[in-house]
């Protein structure tokens, strides 16, 4: 619903008709005309030329750098002139040559510089760096990723599309299903628009920044739309990639731009999309000795970010990336995107509700069961579902059908499926349960563990390339210690998954090769650089000092050691696991009941999150025996 886009210039604006048509003057001066006004002169042979020199026959030379001309007598004459036949030759470097004129009485003289006057001079000098300008203006465009096009004279101007509220079609909150728990952060932020008075004259620092990580697709841009939309403020979007230019210092002329219009008209939105194309960690660039213009881009947001004081202005920025963990650090402290929501791909019942969103606009046959389609999509994102409804209103529109009927969205499903499959998978039932029980464990296990947060939420949703499910456990505050019970909680939730599809298939799948990586990397830590073993003391056996992280993940090579040591080490990395392994185990136990509650929940719903998930885990009980 763009409504007050920023006016488009032609694509072919004024500036550069003109600068073709200068263009093409000179090129018809410098090179086409003089073809054409010289004289048509036969060439010949440098040996040539000189013989009918000695032979006395040439009236006149005119020596080039690249060609010499000459004049041959004649008897006629024309007025006072002799007017022979005129021929050209290729020179030679012939030092004698002037030597060898004078002698024979031949009049010579050097090429005048051109005849074509200071037109030609002129545009010499003006087209050149003109074409120049044009080039460069072709890259700053074809780089700010489509933009608006606009002046070479305002590259440094964001391209930031503003909206603005008070159109029938703008977004809202109803537009937008699935993702309940970001919704409910985002109402908050909807209300610090509306009413900022109410907070600040608390003395509430109202957020500046809210980060919203999600996989792609997942509809992030349309919630900071919605957010707009319900708040009824403007809304500047602008992507991540736009900053990012050729050029050192556009990209960050840019940013000061968008933040100097969105104080005009605060209160209202900034959104930068596709943070990450700017938010990149410093540090992490470092390969090619960084990208300065990326850097200074990055920095003037950050400054940006810290300038604006809510006394002066209500505007907060949005912003949304895939890929949260690449960014860098300075971005995501107090004051600029301290606030992070998590917009995922949805659960079953969220599943639905979006379909029901985007069938609004399609005819429905009487036979659709939304239900059953969600319950086949899996894995599917809100932007996945958008685009399942309308392959299958056209497939119904090919088979000149009146409306939409289930088996179009059957046939819809399989082809976006097949070309889903790469993205996410699709569970078959058997599969789903085991995932579901492996989820459940680590979070009984997990709830458990001191040290290490809160459960926020267990999901089959798979996500990304390698998880099938996952459970997301968030640390109450930064850790920098951890002690070595806290180390032992953290195998033992790793081994979670693991204990609870032994528990209840009694047998072990593949899927739990990455937790047991994790969590033999940790105990092999614990005994090889941290200290943590009686036996073996507190010694550091590892190489180097890089082992400084608990999560590097990549073991460093052993020092130099008795084959003993290293077996004893063996010995002690093992045990470690092993008990921690059996802690699972008894915790799961214990709380039989429990998992298979929680994991026929989340089977079900396919992602349980917030406060009825704080609510199950309530009710773990530790083991009597550990
Ligand atoms: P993202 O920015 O997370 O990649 P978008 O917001 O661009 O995803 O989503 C693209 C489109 O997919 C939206 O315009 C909307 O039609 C649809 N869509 C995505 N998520 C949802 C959702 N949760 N509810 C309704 N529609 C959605
Ligand atoms: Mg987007
Ligand atoms: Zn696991």
């Amino acid at each position: 619903m763009p409504i007050k886009d920023k006016p488009r210039p032609p694509r072919f604006s004024l500036f550069n008709n003109i600068l073709l048509i200068l263009a093409g003057v000179f090129l018809f001066v410098s090179f086409i005309l003089p073809v054409f006004s010289r004289p048509q002169v036969s060439a010949v042979p440098y040996s040539l030329f000189i013989h009918q020199v000695r032979e006395g026959d040439v009236a006149r030379v005119q020596v080039g750098q690249n060609q010499i001309r000459f004049q041959l007598k004649s008897d006629e004459e024309i007025g006072s002139e002799q007017v022979g036949q005129v021929f050209s030759t290729t020179p030679i470097f012939d030092l004698s040559l002037p030597n060898l004129l004078e002698e024979k009485g031949v009049e010579f003289a050097a090429t005048p510089p051109p005849t074509n006057g200071w037109v030609s001079n002129l545009l010499g000098w003006i087209i050149p760096p003109l074409i120049f300008v044009g080039i460069f203006q072709f890259f700053v465009r074809r780089g700010g990723g489509g933009g608006g096009a606009q002046g070479m004279l305002s590259i440094g101007k964001s391209k930031a599309k503003v909206y603005v509220e008070g159109e029938a079609a703008k977004t809202t909150f109803a537009d937008v299903a699935g993702v309940d728990e970001a919704k409910t952060e985002l109402v908050e932020v909807v209300d610090f628009l509306k009413t900022p008075g109410r907070y600040t004259q608390i003395g509430a620092r109202i957020p500046k920044g809210v980060l919203l990580v999600g996989p792609p697709g997942t509809g992030k841009t349309l919630l900071a739309k919605a957010v707009a939309g319900e708040a009824g403020v403007p809304f500047f979007s602008i992507s991540g990639s736009e900053f990012v230019e050729m050029f050192v210092g556009v990209g960050s002329s840019r940013v000061r731009d968008l933040f100097e219009q969105a104080k005009k008209e605060a209160p209202c939105i900034v959104f930068i999309d596709e943070l990450d194309a700017i938010g990149k960690s410093r540090s992490s660039s470092g390969f090619y000795g960084g990208n300065d213009e990326r850097e200074q881009t990055l920095n003037q947001l950050l400054s940006e970010m810290d300038g604006f004081a809510a006394e002066d202005a209500t505007v907060i920025v949005l912003a949304a990336t895939n890929r949260p963990e690449i960014l860098d650090p300075a971005l995501l402290r107090p004051g600029r995107f301290d606030r992070q929501v998590l917009v995922d791909r949805p659960a079953l019942s969220g599943r639905e509700a979006i379909l029901k969103i985007h069938a609004q606009t399609v005819k429905l046959g009487e036979d659709i069961d939304l239900k059953a389609i969600a319950t086949r999509t899996p894995g599917f994102a809100g932007a996945d579902l958008a685009n399942l409804v309308n392959e299958a209103a056209l497939l119904a529109a090919r088979n000149q059908r009146e409306s939409v009927a289930q088996a179009d969205f059957a046939e819809a499903i399989e082809r976006l499926v097949a070309g889903l499959e790469k993205k996410s998978r699709v569970l078959n039932d058997r599969e789903k349960k085991i995932v579901a029980y492996h989820e459940v464990g680590h979070a009984i296990v997990g709830s458990l563990m001191p040290g290490s947060g809160r459960v926020e939420k267990i999901s089959i949703v798979s996500r990304g390339m390698s998880a099938l499910g996952y459970t997301l456990q968030l640390p109450e505050e930064d850790r920098f210690l951890s002690d070595e019970t806290e180390l032992r909680g953290q195998i033992a939730t790793l081994l979670g998954g693991r204990s609870a599809e032994e528990i209840v298939f009694n047998s072990i799948t593949t899927g739990a090769s990455n937790d047991l990586q994790r969590a033999t990397d940790l105990a092999e830590q614990m005994v090889t650089t941290f200290g943590m073993s009686k036996i073996l003391g507190p010694l550091a056996y590892q190489q180097g000092s890089r082992a400084m992280f608990l999560n590097e993940g990549v073991p460093n090579p052993r020092r130099m050691m008795s084959e003993a040591t290293a077996e004893a080490i063996d010995r002690e990395v093992k045990g470690i696991v092993e008990t921690a392994h059996q802690q699972a185990l008894d915790t799961l136990n214990h709380n039989r009941d429990i998992l298979e509650n929680i994991t026929m929940r989340l089977l079900e719903t396919e992602a349980i999150e917030g406060k009825s998930l704080y609510q199950l885990l309530d009710q773990v009980q530790a083991a009597a025996a550990i």
